[in-house]
């Protein structure tokens, strides 16, 4: 008793020391739309950060005596933070604003950051007040910031001479443009099939035909966005629909980004070859966990190996599938493969994933991971209430820790038009300790719930939402550093999806998904049988992902390996689904044309695969039986998110597995399905 009485006296304590903490740091930190700006608002807030930057700038290089950590460090951390804001803010505002007229202007604006942002990589003062600046007496984290910003000039062009600086400075801008257009050519490349027939919807849920109702000519729509695309690709029945909507699907902002991406492959190669690297895949690795290129290519021929064998028991499981209807059949088509994991998952494995949607309402979901992300890294999350927004349908959080106010997010989780059709985590802004709270935003496309439907969702729709809210907690309790520029998720860029990834493997655990999914008529908890059916059947398909995945990560490896000129981009992206996975691509796809990683990760999309080996490796340090249990939620906090970009990546895992990663654990995880018999 006397314990029980002891903590709540403490609890007491901490929730006093949370209004204190409230009142402290907040008041100084509106949320991010209080002024409802307008677009000549928004250009505003944008003008006074890049100004602000300038006079810090200007301090820097106008110290005339012996450079300081104060006069020169700290001024240099303030323009890189206030730029940082500025992209964060447009970058935003291009993804989420419901105005067209204003993502123009948005788009604009991050041109015209990025220009910024490049004549400071250029800024030759910068670099060499950076340079005579001692540090040998300063602090690990200090020493560290300031030995990678250098590199980072280093790698910009900074010590080439003026001619050649004036080159990169174009080539650089150039690319801002070539990347935005890309991105903004896939957001606003949605297709739409028409179907004329209803019973072409036949293997759909009930909820998606009563949502698609035909027009005034009997047409029903189905559009390429994520809530109208996958469960096509999942349900379908008709493999003529199947086929259309891959086609459309794949065939975004074909041809236009055909052209964008080549002048982007040329910019990046002559960015590249002007800094004395053979290619961008190797210029772009200089700074990474990875370090260059041809450890990418060793990478990509490993995760081959680990994932052959198991891909292959998969893509016989398939093949048997497809025979019982199409008896001949020798191949599975790319269109055709999320359709027969489906129908494998429940001829095999008894799973249907449509039993499992009725327990996935979005408000549960919502609230689930919440609860769950508290718990695991000990954190609380509380709404502020009544705050305006680009959009009515945005909610702002706080996040608490030990009664303190330490960051805050905004959640915009359902599709509207012009919006990014994908889901990320936009960070929006960097912490400082003590001074700045970290700020990210969720930008998703989960349904939308009303009256008559509360959005139901996908089994790998919660998997994505873990997924990025693994992005902010990092962003957030990352987000404590004494310097902007080594908080949240500054890191080497490689390492990034691996917290968000380890986080994904949380869906997985029967605990965790007992613990918030009820059946949104009855309230009635999803049975255990059901989530360990669901756990093995969700297992079945890994290998055909991780093959996929590693099909696009030679892609972006091979366009940006090799020079601009001899690059045939249909040639490479058909090739690698041949070598890479046991799918035959569909004639006629351009999937290329509409992969938006390729214009931001550009030749770093192996981040993905690489970071899932570190995630799985984290993952099996956690106790499966009860993933809360241990030291291993807190040492994970303390060793892996908190040091945010204050060390580099490769010590942050071997500070929390005592090793380097290795790929053990993701075969462990790609052959989960087959370690216990089917039932
Ligand atoms: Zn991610």
């Amino acid at each position: 008793m006397r314990i029980i009485s002891r903590c709540v006296f403490g609890l007491i304590a901490v929730s006093a020391a949370a209004v204190a903490g409230a009142r402290s740091l907040l008041p100084d930190q509106p949320p991010i739309w209080s002024t409802k700006p307008d677009v000549n608002g928004f250009e505003k807030i944008e003008n006074d950060r890049l100004e602000a930057a300038q006079q810090s700038i200007d301090r820097i290089v106008a110290v005339k005596g012996p450079k300081t950590i104060d006069n020169t460090l700290s001024n240099y951390d303030e323009a890189l933070r206030q730029i940082t804001a500025a992209l964060y803010f447009s970058s935003l505002m291009e993804a989420v604003h419901p105005d067209a007229a204003f993502r123009d202007r948005a788009t604009a604006m991050t041109r015209k950051v990025s220009v910024v942002q490049t004549a400071l990589s250029l800024n030759r003062g910068v670099y060499q007040a950076l340079a005579a600046l001692p540090i040998s007496h300063a602090d690990a984290a200090t020493q560290y910031y300031v030995r990678r910003q250098l590199l980072e000039f280093r790698l910009a062009g900074v010590d080439k001479d003026d001619g050649m600086r004036a080159r990169l400075k174009v080539l650089n801008d150039q690319l801002t443009e070539e990347q935005s257009a890309f991105e903004r050519n896939i957001n606003d490349g949605q297709k739409t099939v028409d179907v004329r027939d209803a019973s072409e919807l036949a293997g759909l849920p009930q909820d998606y035909i009563d949502g698609h109702k035909a027009d005034k000519d009997g047409v029903i729509h189905i559009t390429t966005s994520y809530p109208d695309y996958i469960p096509a690709m999942n349900f379908a029945v008709s493999d003529s629909l199947r086929r259309r909507l891959y086609l459309a699907f794949n065939t975004r902002a074909y041809p236009q980004n055909r052209d964008v991406l080549t002048k982007m492959l040329h910019t990046r190669y002559e960015i590249a070859a002007s800094l004395g690297y053979k290619s961008w895949a190797d210029y772009n690795a200089a700074d990474k966990m990875i370090g260059n290129g041809a450890r990418i290519a060793g990478f990509i021929q490993d995760l081959d190996k680990a994932v052959r064998p198991v891909a292959e028991k998969e893509f016989q499981m398939l093949l048997a599938e497809k025979r019982k209807s199409d008896t001949g059949a020798t191949t599975i088509g790319l269109e055709e493969k999320s359709y027969y994991q489906e129908q494998v998952r429940r001829s095999s494995f008894n799973f249907d994933s449509q039993s499992v949607r009725p327990y996935l309402p979005y408000a549960r979901v919502k609230q689930g991971i919440l609860d769950t992300a508290a718990t695991l890294f000990h954190v609380a999350f509380r709404q502020e209430q009544g705050v305006p927004a680009w959009d009515s349908s945005v909610e702002t959080w706080q996040v608490v820790d030990a009664g303190k106010v330490i960051g805050r997010f905004y959640l915009d989780m359902h599709p509207r038009a012009g919006k990014f059709s994908h889901a990320e985590m936009i960070p929006l802004l960097d912490g400082i300790r003590g001074k700045h709270l970290p700020e990210g935003v969720l930008v998703c496309n989960f349904p939308r719930p009303t009256l008559q439907d509360p959005g139901l969702m996908e089994y790998g729709d919660v998997q994505t939402f873990f997924h990025e809210f693994g992005h902010l907690m990092h962003m957030i309790l990352g987000g404590q550093q004494p310097w902007a520029g080594i908080s949240g998720i500054t890191m080497e860029s490689d390492f990034v999806e691996a917290p968000s990834q380890m986080l994904e493997e949380w869906i997985e655990s029967p605990q965790v998904l007992a613990s918030f999914a009820r059946d949104y008529q009855s309230g009635k908890p999803i049975p255990a049988e059901l989530v360990l059916r669901m756990k093995r059947a969700s297992a079945f398909g890994r290998a055909s992902y991780v093959g996929q995945q590693n099909s696009f990560t030679a892609l972006s490896y091979e366009i940006y390996d090799a020079k601009p000129e001899d690059v045939d981009l249909d040639a490479i992206a058909n090739a690698d689904i041949v070598k890479y996975t046991l799918f035959t691509p569909l004639a006629g796809t351009r999937m290329y044309a509409s992969f938006g990683h390729l214009a931001g990760y550009s030749s770093a999309y192996y981040t993905y695969m690489w970071d899932k080996v570190i995630a799985e490796d984290f993952f099996e340090q956690f106790n499966s039986e009860n993933l809360l249990a241990g030291d291993a939620p807190l040492r994970y906090r303390r060793t892996v998110l908190e040091p945010g970009g204050s060390v580099s990546a490769n010590d942050l895992v071997k500070n929390f597995l005592g090793r380097p990663q290795s790929m053990g654990a993701l075969q462990r995880w790609m052959s989960a399905e087959f370690e216990a018999e089917p039932r």
